[in-house]
């Protein structure tokens, strides 16, 4: 196509944090459209830029520079994802650049030589619900909401609703999101969707390559896949016209972005498919408090499945006490595995802590040791070293303890590589599989375990909570949760409703097969009240006490939260920084009349990371709206020099 007038200037947005966009100009015989990434000089450096539009208007009185080089062949985006990244800024105080920076993939167009990848069958597969389904397909399909929530039990078959959703809409001509918590979980899902959808199937994660991601990021813009299956920043694929928007797990933590914008992709979910006229289908067995609430008034309509399929029983939870350092693995977690494993069955044990011990001490004066960098103990790992599990910082065991000079360090208490010692050494003959950020970092352990799992060449799977989510293993008819302790006692105001989504994530991974599943739930202090609801499995009346509880502290879902994370190298400046910041909050609020609720500026829960000391303040208001002006206007009056201030809307985080 070719304009009568040839357009001479481009409307630029960058990656930096300043919110607007630039005018550039396109030199002699560059080939330019709206959506193409280009590279341009900015403030002395070279980066990329985003093209928003061409035009003839330059302004008058700046200095224009060139286009340097144009990135893509095509344009790899549009107007709509410009729209949801401006979006995502606003709501989560960034810049539309730097959203955009996130939204897209950084690859470049390449010809990729095809892997040689494991053999996988497209059925072209029917899917057959059964009639409970089929009245949660019918209510969702007929009703003019357009966000649902299904609220099923593990194994009641969420995933097959899903795929028959998507073949509905895929028949339409439009195309659909599938949005997955973790990595691992994509492959095991990919396989079964693949069956279904076979090639306008496409996955989108961090794991695969910057050039595989374009790719795939390109055949969904074009509409020549129209199912992508992927993580968070999959909430930004674009395609032709989106049918639905499919948020499994919609609880999970790792919806939410860590730097920023610290984007929620349930949010965007939500947000795009309002604007994009799709259907949005959130599902989970442990819907966020949030949620379920969202579903009382009615903003969400709630669908409930509660039996499994196959009428399969629920598994059978215990609750077991243990002593700390002794009965590592209780003897009813021993039985249970034996017979399961006579049987031929596999058995799973969920720890939620890597490496072999977590605290490395002093025996003589009890000193911990700590990362230089971070106010956090060492991890000790297996083969004699020591890991900082925030910064990464890595040492060798200390030969004395800098203290008292005593030679008696000792690490204590269990990870998941000293378990799987222990398990080794009580079962010698079983075989053991363990999956943890450690042992993941090898390419291929998550389709190795699905493959083995499969062909029942492990007997016990031991990992941190990535073994939690979503997988199908049909012979596990044991899941043991080694120290349910861990997490519980985090000043952290979800702690309970993580731990109870976790705990139904591992107990639903057993008995998904014939045979009924045993859960075996060790802890220490086996009266905390969360475990008479997670005993029955009754988190409906676990949502209505935890209810309550917010109520009273004013917690989500009965107000929304902000937490600005104020942090630097010189504590001095850091707290310098975040009175000043909390002092012109109050001013802000106090002219605004906001109902605003300001807690700090205090210490961080987690003090010093990576070098970086740490104070944070808390906001808790009953207008988004509210919160986020507020925070612009007051940081608009600060100048942090060398502090850094995070913002956090809707924290999950606290620490
Ligand atoms: P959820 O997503 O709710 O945990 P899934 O969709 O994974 O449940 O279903 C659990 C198991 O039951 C899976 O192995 C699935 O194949 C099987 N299943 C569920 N519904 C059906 C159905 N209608 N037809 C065939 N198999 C089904
Ligand atoms: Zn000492
Ligand atoms: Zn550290």
């Amino acid at each position: 196509m070719h304009n009568s007038i040839p357009l001479k200037a481009a409307e630029v947005i960058v990656n930096t944090p300043v919110d607007r966009s630039f005018t550039y100009s396109i030199p002699e015989g560059l080939e330019l459209s709206p959506g193409m990434r280009v590279k341009v000089n900015f403030a002395g450096r070279n980066i990329i830029g985003y093209v928003i539009s061409l035009h003839n208007d330059f302004p008058e009185n700046v200095e224009i520079k060139d286009i340097l080089e144009v990135v893509d062949n095509e344009s790899i985006f549009d107007k709509r994802l410009v729209d949801l990244a401006r979006y995502t800024a606003d709501s989560y105080l960034s810049s539309t650049g730097e959203a955009l920076s996130k939204a897209l993939p950084s690859g470049i167009s390449t010809s990729i030589r095809p892997r040689a990848k494991r053999e996988m069958p497209f059925t072209g597969e029917d899917i057959n619900l059964t009639k409970h389904q089929e009245m949660v397909y019918n209510a969702i399909t007929s009703s003019d909401k357009k966000a649902h929530l299904i609220f099923g039990i593990t194994g009641s078959g969420k995933t097959e609703i899903y795929m028959k959703l998507a073949l509905d809409v895929l028949s339409k001509g439009k195309s659909v999101i599938y949005l997955v918590p973790e990595i691992g979980l994509s492959s095991q899902i990919y396989e079964r969707l693949y069956r279904v959808f076979g090639k306008k199937l496409v996955l989108y994660h961090s794991h695969l390559t910057a050039n595989q991601r374009y790719k795939n990021w390109l055949s969904f813009y074009k509409g020549e896949a129209s199912i992508a299956v992927g993580t968070r920043s999959s909430v930004f694929m674009q395609c032709p016209n989106p049918g639905l928007i499919i948020v499994d797990e919609e609880q999970d933590a790792s919806y939410k972005e860590h730097s920023s914008p610290r984007y929620n992709a349930r949010r965007i979910a939500f947000y795009r498919a309002m604007k994009e006229d799709a259907l949005l289908v959130l599902g989970s067995a442990t819907p966020s408090i949030e949620t379920l609430y969202a579903t009382e008034n009615g903003s969400i309509m709630l669908h409930r499945l509660e039996e499994r399929y196959g009428n399969r029983p629920l598994s059978e939870i215990e609750i077991v006490k243990i002593n700390s350092g002794r009965d590592e693995i209780s003897s009813r977690l021993k039985l249970y595995t034996k017979q399961a494993v006579e049987k031929g069955m596999q058995a799973i044990y969920l720890l939620n802590r890597r490496g072999f011990s977590p605290v490395v001490l002093c025996e003589d004066c009890g000193k911990v040791v700590e990362c230089p960098h971070c106010s956090i103990g060492m991890t000790y790992h297996k083969n004699g070293f020591l890991l900082c599990h925030y910064c990464s910082y890595a040492a060798d065991m200390p030969q004395r303890c800098e203290d008292c000079s005593s030679e008696s360090i000792k690490a204590i208490g269990a990870g998941t590589q000293r378990i799987e010692d222990i398990v080794q050494k009580e079962f010698p003959d079983l075989r053991l599989f363990r999956l943890d950020q450690d042992s993941a970092r090898k390419k291929n352990t998550v389709d190795d375990l699905i493959k083995m799992m499969g062909n029942n060449e492990v007997d016990i799977l031991i990992g941190t909570q990535m073994i939690s989510k979503g997988f199908d293993f049909k012979g596990v008819t044991v899941s043991g949760i080694i120290m349910a302790d861990i997490g519980l006692h985090m000043p952290d105001f979800r702690a309970s409703e993580k731990i109870f989504a976790l705990l139904v994530q591992v107990a639903g991974r057993s008995g998904r097969g014939e045979h009924r599943g045993r859960v075996i739930i060790q802890t220490l202090n086996e009266n905390h009240p969360v475990f008479e609801f997670i005993k029955k499995q009754d988190y409906w009346s676990f949502y209505r006490s935890e209810l309550k509880l917010r109520k009273i502290l004013n917690y989500p879902p009965f107000s929304r939260l902000a937490r600005l994370v104020i942090r630097g190298t010189v504590v001095e400046k850091v707290i310098e920084v975040s009175e000043k910041l909390s002092s012109q909050l109050d001013v802000a609020l106090a002219k605004s009349g906001y109902a605003i609720e300001k807690l700090g500026p205090a210490e961080a829960p987690l003090a010093k990371i990576g070098g970086n000391f740490r104070y944070h303040i808390i906001l808790k208001g009953s207008s988004l709206n509210d919160l986020t002006s507020l925070i612009k206007q007051s940081l608009l009056k600060i100048r942090p020099g060398k502090v850094y201030i995070e913002v956090d809307i809707d924290p999950v985080e606290m620490l």
